[in-house]
């Protein structure tokens, strides 16, 4: 292991995990961001709903801000995927450090971020892997827009799809394809018909097309729709905040590691932002919460230690 001890390792170098790394290197802290560099978004050639960058590449805003957090002296990348991480104990509290491993490396921190993302768990239709943050979208308010008022699909994943369908409408014509995942009581039906949705019961068999998403049904019609949304449950990245024991909360999409209004998770001086802590996620919000982050993680370093806050 290397001599220095970091003040702080952040893992994840998108645009949570930079914006924490922004403030704490503005206050001269050793920072060492860790990043396997799988955005969420990379799927998406636009990236929208944060102002300033309103329709930019999502990469050349997380270069440009790589680019300018790395303009600080006391910050350094690793490029690559951290796969442990470990409280070591030492006799003094106020020296205890967070060691993290990847591959053929290791180091120490005194206090520690998970800007880690999720991954995103998507439908099994053909065709609509290739589609993912070009044709098929999950936000509305980041894709809608741009579908010109076209028609739209929306691919039900389960009851939650509901909700969906029923927002759509403001963005455009829109086509409830149940694809067997649930099945509409009375009620929802009438909900459905008051905002103008039509539902599809037959199965959907495959997405094709290029210019529009062609919808094949498996009773042989083919819907096209300038785009789709489908509900993509997800999962953490990585079992580094199960290997620190952290609290998690369940939400209808999938867990998120528990955290207080600063942004620290169950484990003092461990913290944690993004969209690993927070199902409705958009780049603004991400880089809101690592600001944060960053700022308790700065003052943490001040009081206390790992695990004793
Ligand atoms: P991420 O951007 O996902 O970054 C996490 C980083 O941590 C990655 O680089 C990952 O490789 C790294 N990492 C994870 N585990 C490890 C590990 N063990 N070791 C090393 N590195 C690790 N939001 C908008 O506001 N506008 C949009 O238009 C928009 N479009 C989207 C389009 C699509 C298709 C998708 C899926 C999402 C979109 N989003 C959009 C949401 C946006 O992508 C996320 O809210 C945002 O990326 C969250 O930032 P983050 O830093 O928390 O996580
Ligand atoms: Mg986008």
């Amino acid at each position: 292991m290397r001599d220095t001890i970091y003040d702080v390792i952040i893992i994840g170098g998108s645009y949570a995990g930079l914006s924490a790394a922004l403030q704490l290197a503005r206050a001269r802290r050793r920072v060492l961001i860790v990043d396997e560099g799988l955005r969420r978004n990379r799927f998406a050639s636009h990236s929208h709903g944060f102002i300033t960058q309103d329709g930019v590449d999502p990469a050349v805003i997380a270069a440009q801000a790589r680019a300018q957090v790395m303009n600080y002296a006391t910050v350094d990348w690793l490029a690559g995927r951290a796969d442990g991480v470990q409280l070591a104990k030492n006799r003094e509290p106020a020296s205890q450090h967070i060691e993290v491993t990847g591959g053929a490396w290791r180091h120490a921190s005194r206090r520690l971020i998970l800007a880690l993302g999720v991954t995103d768990i998507l439908p099994e239709i053909e065709g609509l892997k290739e589609r993912w943050g070009r044709h098929v979208f999950h936000c509305p308010y980041c894709h809608g827009y741009e579908l010109n008022q076209g028609r739209i699909g929306v691919i039900a994943g389960s009851e939650l799809s509901l909700h969906q369908a029923l927002m759509l409408p403001d963005w455009g014509p829109t086509t409830l394809l149940l694809n067997q995942a649930f099945d509409p009581h009375a009620d929802q039906l009438a909900a459905l018909a008051a905002r103008g949705v039509a539902v599809e019961r037959s199965l959907v068999k495959s997405i094709r097309g290029d210019a529009d998403a062609d919808v094949e049904l498996a009773d042989g019609r083919t819907l096209s729709f300038s785009g789709l949304f489908a509900l993509a449950p997800f999962k953490t990245t990585t079992s580094l905040p199960q290997q620190l024991g952290l609290d998690f909360d369940e939400t209808p999409l999938g867990s998120i590691i528990r955290t207080d209004a600063m942004k620290e998770t169950s484990l003092a001086g461990v913290f944690a932002c993004g969209d690993a802590v927070r199902a409705t996620a958009s780049v603004a919000l991400a880089v809101a919460d690592e600001n944060l982050a960053g700022v308790a993680a700065h003052r943490s370093l001040m009081s206390g230690g790992i695990a004793h806050g």
